[in-house]
């Protein structure tokens, strides 16, 4: 009896596996024609400056408008992209959509982009940037690669890429600091402009006592190292208060503004940022 169960078991274990692999690769082939079709699309969300509410940038999000399944977010796709290897066409097409975008906006306005651990592994990764960027005639200045902690594990040949990447005029910004493996020496390591605090810790301001104390402490070791801090995922005024308060340069989150699509960019968020920002400052200057 125990081995009938046992074999039905693996069977319904073997069905669920096949299902996953189907369902899998046909998300792979989905990517490459939404590729072909022009199915996919940046979204921009606004950073604000902590100081004076004004936008210094905005950070590209890829969003993908499938004809049957709606607008799927990079959460249901990049880590079947990374898998199959889809997300070196994809990036590169993240990337080139990003400097053409780029060229059309004020040179003070900055594009920051999104690059997946595995693009980063890419022998070819710095060749194809470079290509890109000749091919648009961005200005590189204008834009910031963000990177997230797991690609600096191979210490050599990241230390490498990141220095080749600031020669070319890039920035380069360590996304969910504070998630992963974060280790306090990548900061002074590797030559980071910009450190982005994970959205966890920005939520959990105000409501545990810890993340306060984590939230301040990698502003002033930021600051400390000539880096920029972003605070991702600010929702409240209350949060937005106390990383005014406590140094933080720049903002970024559904209070000042969601991702929207190129577009709608200019008008929908200035209001929402200006007034927003106006209680901001009234609030900051009063503690
Ligand atoms: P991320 O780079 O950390 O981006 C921030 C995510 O938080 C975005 O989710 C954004 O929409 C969301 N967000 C922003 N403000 C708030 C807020 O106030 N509250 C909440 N709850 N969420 C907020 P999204 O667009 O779904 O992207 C998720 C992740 O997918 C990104 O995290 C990034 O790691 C990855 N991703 C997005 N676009 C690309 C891309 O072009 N290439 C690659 N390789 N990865 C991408
Ligand atoms: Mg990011
Ligand atoms: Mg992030
Ligand atoms: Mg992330």
């Amino acid at each position: 009896h125990a081995k009938k169960s046992g074999r039905n078991t693996f069977r319904a274990y073997r069905k669920g596996m096949d299902e996953l692999i189907e369902k899998r690769r046909a998300l792979e082939a989905d990517i490459e024609r939404g590729l072909e079709r022009d199915e996919f699309e940046l979204y921009l969300q606004p950073r604000v400056s902590a100081l004076d509410g004004s936008i210094i940038g905005y950070e590209a999000l890829l969003r993908w408008n499938h004809p049957e399944r709606g607008m799927v977010h990079p959460g249901d796709f990049i880590p079947v992209a990374e898998v199959s290897g889809k997300i070196i066409g994809l990036g590169e097409w993240v990337l080139r959509e990003a400097c053409r975008l780029a060229v059309e906006l004020p040179p003070e306005v900055h594009l920051s982009v999104n690059v997946s651990p595995v693009q980063f592994r890419h022998p070819d990764f710095l060749g194809r940037i470079e290509a890109i960027l000749k091919e648009t005639s961005v200005a590189p200045q204008q834009l910031e690669l963000e990177i997230t902690e797991s690609v600096l594990i191979d210490d050599e040949r990241a230390r490498l890429i990141l220095g080749h990447l600031k020669s070319l005029g890039l920035k380069i910004a360590l996304d969910d600091f504070g998630t992963g493996y974060s280790s306090l020496s990548y900061l002074s390591r590797y030559p980071f402009d910009v450190i982005k605090i994970d959205r966890s810790f920005v939520s959990a301001l105000g409501e545990e006592e810890t993340a306060n104390a984590i939230v301040r402490t990698i502003i002033e070791l930021g600051n400390g190292l000539g880096m920029r801090v972003v605070a991702e995922g600010v929702e409240t005024v209350e949060q937005a208060g106390y990383l005014c308060a406590a140094g933080c340069d720049e903002l970024q989150g559904y209070l000042l503004g969601r991702p929207l699509p190129v577009n709608r960019i200019a008008r929908e968020i200035s209001e929402t940022v200006v007034t927003e920002l106006t209680r901001i400052a009234r609030l900051s200057a009063h503690r």
